[in-house]
């Protein structure tokens, strides 16, 4: 604290990141990144953006990301907005489109960069409690608002919504913002990507971190309806008019483009996390269902603090959340490789026996 700070920065509760470790040889399961590199075909892409005309500004439009991202989802690219990773994105969302006269409601358990934003932006929330299934219940959501957002899958749970129930939820709902913040979606939920042509409230938010491999190269995007990309743009442009720099545009198209590569680390990751979900049943975690590259999972007798510490002992980083109470036994674990895997049960098996 110092008398030259703001009363904005007084008041801050920032958000805590999961560790990055600079040890090496850590089984590192704690922040939800790929195991699997970027595509070949992304490396090349950076390594040939390597060059003089590093000197000039990238493009403040990202047209050529917006056109790659527009043809994946078959959009318009006045549907795409692009920024410096979707927490970006989700901050000018909440000041763009979320901060209205009325609260704006998330679940109870979720990102918790969520309420950091409505600190950052002075806006008032309600926290919507999740069912005792950790689910999100739509109809909970059917009250005034100036927005509503939740991630889909949810985090830091795993758990996904059907999308018939945000359908449910957009027609009941049109006089405010609905974002969906779908951070992990390509590993086994639905998108509501479809759904956009259809209701002009509706915001989708992905990255390229997860199940791209590209947190390093922060991208991520919004799509939605132009109107609503308008606003975003507005708040950038009063922000900062090069987010993407030549990298990160460059890297970022190779990616969307290489729809093999994407398709088959997805596969791979959801396969992984199948044997991994049964192998932690056997030895009794309860396991929520997940459709994200991370499980949450509760042993039925062992303190979640206890076991996250002894897999730190043995070089295994998992998430640990202390608050809410409701959530203190859980480990969210992220997916590796089927190495890792299996190095995490073993450690699990030595450190349940004792
Ligand atoms: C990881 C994550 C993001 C943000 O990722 P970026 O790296 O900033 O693109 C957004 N929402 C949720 C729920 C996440 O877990």
């Amino acid at each position: 604290m110092s008398k030259f700070w703001s009363d904005v920065v007084r008041g801050l509760t920032p958000y805590v990141p999961g560790e990055q470790p600079k040890l090496n040889n850590l089984i590192k399961l704690n922040t939800n990144e790929n195991p699997y590199g970027p595509s070949p075909k992304v490396i090349a892409a950076l390594q040939a953006e390597a060059a003089d005309t590093l000197r000039l500004y990238p493009d403040p439009n990202s047209d050529k990301l917006k056109a790659a991202i527009s043809e994946y989802h078959g959009l318009q690219a006045n549907q795409v907005f692009v920024g410096n990773g979707s927490d970006e994105v989700l901050a000018h969302a909440f000041q763009a489109l979320l901060k209205h006269g009325r609260p704006l409601l998330f679940p109870d358990i979720t990102y918790s960069f969520y309420p950091v934003y409505c600190g950052l932006y002075d806006i008032e929330f309600e926290a919507v409690p999740l069912n005792v299934n950790f689910e999100i219940e739509v109809k909970e959501y059917d009250r005034p608002n100036g927005g509503i957002i939740f991630p889909n899958p949810n985090a830091p749970t795993g758990v996904p919504l059907a999308l018939a129930e945000i359908e449910k939820l957009l027609k009941v709902n049109t006089e405010s913002v609905v974002v969906i913040d779908e951070a992990y979606v390509d590993f086994g939920t639905e998108s509501a990507v479809n759904l956009i042509n259809t209701y002009p409230n509706l915001l989708v938010v992905q990255t390229l971190s997860k199940a791209r491999s590209l947190a390093g190269l922060r991208v991520g995007y919004a799509l939605g309806h132009q109107d609503l990309i308008e606003a975003l743009i507005r708040v950038k442009d009063s922000f900062n008019s090069y987010p993407i720099d030549r990298f990160a545009e460059a890297g970022a198209v190779a990616a969307m483009q290489d729809k093999a590569y994407f398709e088959e680390t997805c596969k791979k990751v959801i396969a992984t996390r199948n044997v991994l979900v049964r192998d932690l049943q056997a030895l009794d975690f309860e396991v929520l269902p997940s459709g994200a590259n991370f499980i949450f999972a509760k042993h039925k007798t062992r303190a979640g603090s206890e076991l996250a510490a002894k897999l730190r002992e043995q070089s295994i980083v998992v998430r640990h959340f202390k608050n809410p109470t409701r959530i203190a036994n859980y480990l969210r674990i992220t997916i590796g490789t089927d190495t890792q895997s299996k190095q995490l049960v073993a450690a699990l098996n030595v450190i349940l026996k004792r």
